[in-house]
Formats: structure tokens, sequence, C-alpha cells
């Protein structure tokens, strides 16, 4: 069984642990770096990001975080996350942990749509797949190893790059577990690579 630990410093956090759980993984809060060498996955949640990063600079999870991807394991971002996850963000100088070889654009469907929910096509997770979007970036632009899952309204708002995977909206707010329960498929898969 795969140990998810969700990044702990702010956000919504125990939704994730939730919906972790009830797709059959082990979920734990990360709050102390250390905690990477203990699990198998890590999921950046939504909230806010820039304040995630401070905090990620202050508890010294930047390079423990680069690293635990580099060694191959699942990262998955939400909303926030996605963006930590960026390797250009419009606008700025510079990105944050650049995981992704993609360039977001944050709060990114305007101020009057600033929280909805749409019926996406998710090609290998589901259709139709409701999505709450909250104040959400979306991907302006992809690199050739970045695989596009879903698009609203001509917007990138899910992709998937080798290990790691992002959503512009939060899939841990609903009942519907399938795209948590996709990365955990994903988690599960890289430890049956290092068992045989
Ligand atoms: N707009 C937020 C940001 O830029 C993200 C919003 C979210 O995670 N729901 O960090």
């Amino acid at each position: 069984t795969a140990t998810i630990g969700v990044l702990a410093l702010q956000g919504a956090v125990r939704e994730h642990i939730r919906s972790v759980k009830e797709s059959g993984a082990y979920a734990i809060e990360v709050k102390r770096k250390e905690q990477l060498d203990e699990i198998d996955g890590l999921i950046l949640p939504g909230g806010e990001s820039t304040t995630m990063r401070r905090l990620i600079d202050s508890y010294g999870f930047f390079e423990a975080i680069q690293k635990f991807g580099e060694q191959g394991k699942p990262v998955f971002g939400t909303c926030a996350g996605l963006i930590l996850m960026a390797s250009s963000i419009e606008g700025q100088k510079d990105a944050h942990l650049g995981l992704m070889d993609m360039k977001v654009a944050r709060n990114a469907f305007g101020r009057q749509v600033a929280s909805f929910e749409a019926e996406l096509d998710i090609g290998r997770i589901g259709e139709p797949f409701n999505a709450v979007f909250i104040r959400a970036p979306y991907i302006t632009e992809t690199g050739v190893e970045v695989e596009v899952l879903a698009t609203y309204e001509e917007r990138i708002v899910a992709a998937r790059q080798g290990q790691y995977l992002c959503t512009a909206f939060h899939p841990e707010l609903t009942d519907d577990n399938r795209i948590i329960a996709y990365f955990v498929s994903m988690v599960e898969g890289t430890l049956q690579t290092v068992a045989s």
C-alpha cells in the first residue's frame, strides 16, 4: 500500500487526506521535510501559492521537494500546487519548484468567474468529471514532454509529465475521488517498479 503525504503548511490539506484514504492509500500530513523519506508520493494542495512558497522556504522544503521528484517519486499539485510546480509564471520573473515544463497564468479566469464548477472530459480519468475551480490558474504553454489531460474552454487545466501530475481545479472538494485515485495508482506503479 502506498503512503501519500500532503504538504501541510497551508491550504486544503484535510480534504486531500480524506480523498487519499478513500482511494485506499495511507495518508499523512507532511509538516517537516524529514517526513518526505516516509512517503511514496506527495500532494501540493490548493491555497495561496505565494504564501505556500514562503512557508516552503522557511521550513527548508524547497530543495527537498525537488530532490523527492528527481528520485522519480510522484508529485501532484492542485491549483496553487500547480503554480508551485510550473517552470514559468506569466508576468513574474521567477517561478517556484519548476518540476514541470510549463507556463501558467494565475487567477486566470478573471474576477467575475473567480469560482465556478464545470463538467470536464478527462480522457483517461473520467467523463464527465465535475471540477471545482477557485481563483484558479491555467496552463498557457507546455513543453513537449507534457501531456495535456483536460481543457476547459480551450485552456489547459490538467496535465501530466512523467511522475508529475497537476490540475487547476480542486478534485479533493467533491466526493468524486477518481483523480486522486489516478494519482494513487501512479504512486503504486512506482512501488511495483522498485520491488521487481
Ligand atoms: N490563486 C491562488 C494562487 O495564486 C490559487 C488558488 C487556489 O489554490 N485555490 O496561489
